[in-house]
């Protein structure tokens, strides 16, 4: 017997992954949280029934999140992680010696226990003395904190549930007042292509292009996201992510499966019907 999981990404689009087990099932306060088992991409970390991440294709979302900003301010010391409770975005942090904190505010903490027992090579920075993990909403944790942070990372689930609030405008302008004066802003923009998905892509842009001087979209190709293609925001006080590119990241020698400086240009050369998208906005 064949076992599939599949994801509606419209009500017309369906993803399909052949499953061979289902490692995991367990609810939070906040929602159902499953570990599968795939031929194709490995472990399966969905939420809520929607894939977060797949062992074979997150180094993709990860890196983009992470050394898009260092690259830009290879100087970045101080940072703080909203949602990213699998560990990904701060395994990738981890590997900059010049990053003294790191804080991960993380609304579930079951979402940690599940990957730190199914999915180690996300979860392996944990034990890094510099993280430190708070199990908080991020809504709230960040109306407490002002001019702290070199970088705000904002990785968080879909704009509905507990993750709703992560993209709103009081949320985006309370980010603005953490960061410092060079600090970087990268959240998640969801996909470009789907009707729903690109209207909150466009949302986002205004709330975001709103408080922030510099508010830039880029993109990369996750598979096992809807249509495959997945758009970033870039928002800063002032550093501007092609401008301010510093070619220097190349001699810190990060390892990276999937960002490099050539791809970091291309990242922010977006098809027309993006573009417009983004300025309609
Ligand atoms: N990093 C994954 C990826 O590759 O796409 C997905 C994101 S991560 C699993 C999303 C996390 O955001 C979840 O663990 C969820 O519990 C957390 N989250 C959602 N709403 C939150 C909030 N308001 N404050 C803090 N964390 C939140």
């Amino acid at each position: 017997m064949e076992l599939w999981y599949s994801e509606n990404h419209t009500k017309n689009v369906r993803l399909s992954v052949k499953i061979n087990r289902h490692i995991h099932s367990g609810k939070s306060d906040f929602q159902r949280i499953d570990i599968l088992e795939s031929l194709e991409f490995g472990r399966v970390l969905t939420l809520d029934g929607l894939i977060m991440l797949t062992e074979r294709d997150e180094f993709v979302y990860h890196e983009m999140m992470a050394h898009v900003p260092l690259a830009v301010n290879p100087k970045i010391e101080t940072v703080l992680v909203i949602g990213g409770g699998d560990g990904g975005a701060v395994r990738e942090l981890a590997k900059y010696p010049g990053i003294a904190r790191i804080d991960l505010v993380e609304i579930d903490k079951m979402v940690v226990e599940v990957c730190k027992e199914f999915l180690p090579a996300l979860s392996c920075a944990f034990s890094d003395s510099r993280i430190e993990v708070h199990y908080q909403d991020g809504l709230k944790f960040i109306r407490h904190h002002q001019n702290e942070y070199d970088l705000i990372i904002v990785d968080s689930t879909d704009p509905f549930g507990p993750g709703e609030g992560l993209f709103t405008k009081e949320f985006y302008g309370n980010c603005y007042n953490a960061l410092k004066e060079r600090g970087i802003m990268i959240c998640q923009m969801e996909s470009p292509f789907y009707k729903s998905y690109s209207a909150e892509m466009a949302r986002v842009q205004k709330k975001v292009s709103s408080i922030f001087p510099v508010a830039r979209a880029y993109q990369a190709h996750i598979p096992t996201y809807p249509c495959g293609h997945w758009l970033f925001g870039f928002a800063s006080k002032g550093l501007c992510p092609l401008e301010d590119l510093d070619e220097s990241w190349k001699g810190l020698s990060i390892a990276a499966k999937y960002y490099n400086l050539p791809l970091h240009r291309g990242a922010f050369a977006l098809p027309t019907y993006i573009l417009e998208a983004l300025k309609n906005a």
